[in-house]
């Protein structure tokens, strides 16, 4: 089978860690035999400094003539003035709006070989394995009005969360699905106890439940959620949540897996019903690692390229409906880690501490002789 892949390493370290996504893809398509077109785009302060603009015009329909966009990062210092007109962020925000991207997944695992290179005690994140849905182009970041303005008592400002039952249902369902296909528990995260958008979240999700009796409904206030998090977060299976709760609650949930370079994220549009993977629908997806572009490390073979990788093994199981070749790269990744290959950013003494194309090279590798490799751990 033929895919087409957009392809957008962006700035700093994005190109470092997406030509190790790309190695690792191609030792994918030499093992199970598909062939990838890949479509090479630039965007952020690369394509500022090139045409004056974050994402160029041609960029969006590119992407939707794919099957699936991989992304790297965009931005750094170079671009970093606050008034300036042209950011490298409307890169990300324009794909997001152009592509429909309502919901935003990051699985969030803890290895068990990694279980010391975290904050948190070995024994509360033993066994962490979860999905955090964020809820990506509603709520207060796209609310109007937004404004500032001076008055006779001092300056003023206001932001406005607004989300229709539409919005708030999709990604519901997103969440919903997920739980079904792992272990049938879904917490719902709002402040229902303040908000009326909260209230009508909380609503909707108890109404859905309905129609998913198999699945675990739980409704946790977000502040709740951001202690069990760091207290239990072996509690939580998949999470679901509006915009800017989920954008902390990720960043929190982020650190249990041990650094900013292991955590790979899926932002999915289209119907919701295309997650029933039994039924191996194919639905467009974007797949980045949730760093930045990492100035102080860039350019120098330090970045940890594993967020990248398996963002490439979450675009086989979400876009491309291949299974078996996700588990492949996951299982690449742990037989690496096992060996005892680490990045600096995950590194301690006695371990084989080795730059960015090194690592990609040892899960390449790993993954073209993946029948005699340790298996990671099955998902719930
Ligand atoms: P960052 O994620 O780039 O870096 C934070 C820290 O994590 C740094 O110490 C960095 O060295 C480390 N780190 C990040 N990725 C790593 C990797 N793969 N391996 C090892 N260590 C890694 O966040 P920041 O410093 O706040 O932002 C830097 C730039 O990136 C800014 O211009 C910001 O706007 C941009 N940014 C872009 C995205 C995106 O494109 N999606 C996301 C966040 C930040």
């Amino acid at each position: 089978m033929k895919y087409t892949i957009a392809v957008l390493p962006g700035d700093g370290v994005g190109p470092e860690v997406m030509a190790e996504g790309i190695k690792v893809l191609q030792a994918v398509s030499k093992k199970f035999g598909h062939e990838f077109q890949l479509h090479r785009g630039v965007v952020g302060g690369a394509a500022i400094d090139a045409h004056k603009v974050a994402l160029p015009q041609d960029v969006v329909p590119m992407c939707k003539g794919c099957h699936a966009v991989l992304f790297g990062a965009v931005g750094g210092p170079k671009w970093d003035d606050p008034t300036a007109p042209v950011r490298p962020e409307q890169a990300i925000l324009g794909l997001r709006k152009g592509l429909n991207l309502y919901a935003n997944l990051r699985p969030v695992q803890v290895y068990p070989m990694l279980e010391d290179a975290t904050t948190l005690k070995p024994e509360v994140i033993h066994g962490v394995d979860m999905i955090v849905v964020r809820e990506l182009t509603g709520g207060i970041y796209f609310g109007r009005p937004q404004r500032r303005w001076r008055s006779a008592r001092g300056r003023q400002a206001v932001d406005t969360l607004r989300y229709s039952e539409k919005e708030i249902e999709r990604v519901l369902r997103t969440g919903f699905e997920l739980a079904r296909m792992r272990s049938k528990k879904l917490t719902s995260v709002d402040k229902a106890n303040i908000l009326d958008s909260s209230r009508l979240w909380r609503q909707i999700a108890t109404e859905l439940g309905g129609e998913y009796p198999e699945v675990r409904l739980e409704h946790v206030l977000v502040d709740t959620a951001a202690m069990r998090l760091v207290r239990d977060p072996a509690s939580f299976d998949v999470i679901v949540t509006e915009n800017m709760f989920g954008d902390i609650l990720t960043d929190e949930a982020a650190v249990l897996g041990g650094s900013m370079g292991m955590m790979a994220s899926a932002s999915l549009g289209g119907s919701t019903s295309a997650f029933a993977s039994k039924r191996r629908v194919r639905r467009m997806g974007f797949y980045e690692p949730i760093h930045g572009t990492a100035p102080d490390i860039a350019g120098k073979n330090l970045a940890n390229p594993i967020g990248m990788i398996r963002s490439v093994a979450l675009m086989f199981q979400y876009s491309l409906a291949l299974p078996r070749e996700a588990k492949a790269i996951e299982d690449a990744v742990f037989q690496v880690l096992q060996q005892g290959y680490r990045t600096g950013d995950i590194g301690s003494r006695g371990q084989r501490v080795v730059g960015t194309r090194e690592m990609g090279d040892q899960i390449a590798g790993a993954l073209a002789g993946t029948s005699t490799v340790a298996s990671a751990p099955r998902r719930r």
